[in-house]
């Protein structure tokens, strides 16, 4: 598990993850940091991971890294209590705001998809401009979320979505979501947001590149996970579009890694495929 996840996982420290970072920043990819860890269950567990992102602002900032941070809201204690979530995640996005730094609430299973937009809408109602939302194209309400949104104008990561959910309430099948996933982004540029396209699908990226073609390049960005696809984020990047790396690190790495390769067939046999080729080199 670990050799195989290793290329996607910036290793057990911060420290790793800063150097990762800088890397990142010097070959003009800009990053955003994960501190690994989700679904818990223990009031001390979710403190600690907030304790965990706090130091990770201070490294960005003491580093002067161009990183924000993406946060789990279930790694922040959702399913213990929603007010402990909001208040982890509150102190969390204030601490970023002092610093000038943007955080991204992920999304995770539809089962914590309304409670994840009532506190994004909770803290961007309270004030709090330095947050943004990640919508699944994957899920059938996606389009009526983004309406609901609409006078926040939020910033958006928009991604298929990696979690195996139901038919009743997801599209199935790669044309679906990517129609899905279009419809999306016209919607969200339509309303003036700022998007983050956070896919490696290259016939979505090349569509997705025709939809934000007349905008400024400081008016959105590409988004990819760390140690994938990388030669096609630098050509992105000499290309002038803003890219920024999903950095995901710390202990928790096996639990990401096995819930990966649980809830996606396809990215199992994508891991298995890379330690194949590295091991025996040209094989395809
Ligand atoms: P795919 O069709 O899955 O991939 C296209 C091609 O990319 C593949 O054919 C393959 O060549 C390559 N590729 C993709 N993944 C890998 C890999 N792991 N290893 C090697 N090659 C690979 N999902 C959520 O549910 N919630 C989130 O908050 C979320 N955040 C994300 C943030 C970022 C920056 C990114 C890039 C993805 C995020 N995802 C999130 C995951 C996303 O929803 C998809 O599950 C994932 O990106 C795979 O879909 P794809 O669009 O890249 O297309």
């Amino acid at each position: 598990m670990s050799r195989l996840s290793a290329p996607y996982i910036a290793g057990p420290t911060l420290e790793g993850a800063c150097r990762v970072v800088a890397r990142l920043n010097a070959e003009g990819k800009l990053a955003t940091v994960d501190v690994l860890g989700e679904e818990v269950h223990r009031r001390v567990e979710a403190e600690a991971i907030a304790k965990a992102y706090h130091a990770a602002l201070d490294a960005i900032a003491v580093s002067h890294l161009d990183s924000n941070i993406s946060v789990k809201l279930t790694a922040l204690g959702l399913e213990i209590d929603l007010d402990l979530c909001r208040s982890l995640l509150a102190n969390v996005v204030t601490d970023a705001g002092s610093k000038g730094i943007f955080v991204r609430i992920d999304m995770e299973q539809s089962a914590f998809t309304d409670d994840t937009l009532r506190l994004y809408r909770d803290l961007r109602e309270g004030g709090r401009v330095n947050l943004g939302i990640a919508l699944q194209s994957c899920l059938r309400r996606t389009l009526a979320d983004i309406d609901d949104l609409a006078g926040l104008r939020p910033n958006v990561r928009l991604c298929k979505g990696i979690y195996v959910e139901q038919p009743a309430i997801a599209y199935q099948g790669r044309d679906p979501i990517r129609a899905s996933f279009v419809q999306a982004l016209d919607a969200l540029l339509e309303l003036g947001c700022y998007v983050g396209v956070a896919t490696h699908d290259e016939w979505l990226l090349e569509r997705s590149l025709t939809q934000v073609a007349g905008l400024r390049r400081d008016e959105y960005e590409l988004q990819m996970l760390l140690g994938v696809r990388e030669g096609r984020a630098t050509e992105l990047v000499a290309a002038g579009h803003r890219l920024r790396v999903y950095v995901p690190y710390g202990e928790r790495w096996y639990e990401y890694s096995l819930r990966r390769l649980q809830e996606n067939p396809a990215l199992a046999g994508m891991l298995a495929k890379a330690a194949v080729q590295r091991v025996v080199p040209g094989r395809r």
